[in-house]
């Protein structure tokens, strides 16, 4: 069976070399005669996708030593709330850039803890750029400053770092984590849902600062204490055992592709191709501002909603799936995550010229 270009926004697309060693690995893990779901987290094979996987992670992101890697379960949205509960603890106040829905839920759930100061907003156009922020809108006092990296839903994405001084700046990186290469000092705390750009659903790696551990109020519950994973080695309940070990195979894939340095050239020249097309075709049009726009997801509009529908139907019978647009924002949005490769893309893009010449 032929595979398709899977677009979708997440889960979405892995690399075929790691499903590929994970079928071969299915029915018997390194000799152990079990698969990895049916062995014990406890055990010694185990310990050792876990600890391979942190420490390949550590290596790819250059992560400094004074940061723990944690290996949580309820999503990024559970962090929604697990940020304030852990570091909500001193002021009580929060900076937070609103930048789509996903910033809007975040704001929603630290509001049930403390103080939500929202510094910078670009919803009076629909989410399509990053605001300008002003630092002198910035709460000096304020616990963290939360951004989201990539807007998954609008295309958006921050190509410079806030420079929040002395307050910690906490960022959702669902959906560009492992993109290209960043400067994890910049930050107290970087955290994703895996099934966007390292395996899936079911894990969320957080990586956070020390000092910003130990300072949760007494009563808060163990398992939503940053504290407790950080002492076990995200190990003091069962961890989701067999979406770690997919998200080792792929540190591995991207150890082996060159690191971040070489998969961030990829993807740059990935979303090139499109961007240029979308720029120069009369049909098809990106309504992301050029400066703001992400490498991961690419959404774009033909202004006609029966010729979207249209275009979305032809594509898939190509094999180009799950191009249709969150629907807050109609048209299309084509995913192009790490295992994404640069064909997938030009076949799109050949097959979008086609149409648009059919379609004039
Ligand atoms: C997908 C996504 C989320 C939500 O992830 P869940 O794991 O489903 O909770 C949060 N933030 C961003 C930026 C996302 O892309």
């Amino acid at each position: 069976m032929a595979r398709v270009y899977n677009f979708s926004a997440g889960p979405a697309v892995l690399p075929e070399e790691v499903l590929k060693k994970a079928a071969a690995e299915m029915l018997d893990y390194n000799g152990s005669g079990t698969s990895v779901m049916e062995m014990s987290h406890r055990g010694k094979e185990f310990k050792g996708i876990i600890e391979r996987a942190e420490a390949d992670l550590r290596e790819i992101m250059a992560i400094p030593a004074n940061y723990k890697v944690l290996f949580l379960q309820g999503g990024a949205s559970l962090q929604f709330s697990m940020i304030p509960l852990n570091l909500m603890v001193k002021s009580k106040k929060a900076d937070y850039v609103h930048t789509g829905q996903w910033s809007k839920k975040a704001m929603a759930e630290a509001k049930k803890i403390g103080t939500v100061n929202m510094v910078a907003s670009s919803e009076d156009k629909n989410f399509t750029y990053i605001p300008e922020l002003s630092p002198d809108k910035f709460s000096s006092d304020a616990d963290y400053f939360y951004i989201v990296t990539n807007n998954t839903i609008y295309g958006t994405a921050y190509h410079q770092i806030p420079d929040t001084k002395e307050v910690p700046l906490v960022a959702d990186m669902s959906s560009n984590i492992l993109s290209e290469p960043i400067e994890v000092s910049k930050f107290g705390l970087i955290f994703a849902g895996a099934q966007k750009n390292i395996g899936p659903a079911g894990v969320t790696i957080v990586i956070i600062r020390e000092d910003l551990i130990g300072s949760a109020p007494v009563n808060l519950p163990a398992l939503l204490n940053y504290k407790t994973q950080a002492e076990e080695g995200s190990l003091y309940n069962t961890p989701p055992c067999y979406a770690i070990y997919i998200a080792g195979l792929v540190f591995e894939w991207i150890k082996q592709q060159g690191g971040l340095e070489a998969v961030g050239k990829q993807n740059r020249l990935k979303a090139q191709i499109l961007y240029d097309y979308l720029d120069n075709s009369k049909l098809f049009q990106s309504p992301v501002r050029k400066q703001d726009r992400s490498l991961m997801n690419v959404p774009f509009v033909t202004g006609n909603e029966d010729l979207d529908t249209k275009f979305i139907e032809q594509a898939s019978k190509k094999g180009f799936k799950t191009l249709k647009g969150h629907r807050t924002v109609g048209g299309m949005r084509a995913s192009i995550y790490n295992a994404m490769p640069v064909q997938g893309v030009q076949g799109l893009v050949d097959f979008m010229k086609e149409f648009e010449k059919n379609n004039s």
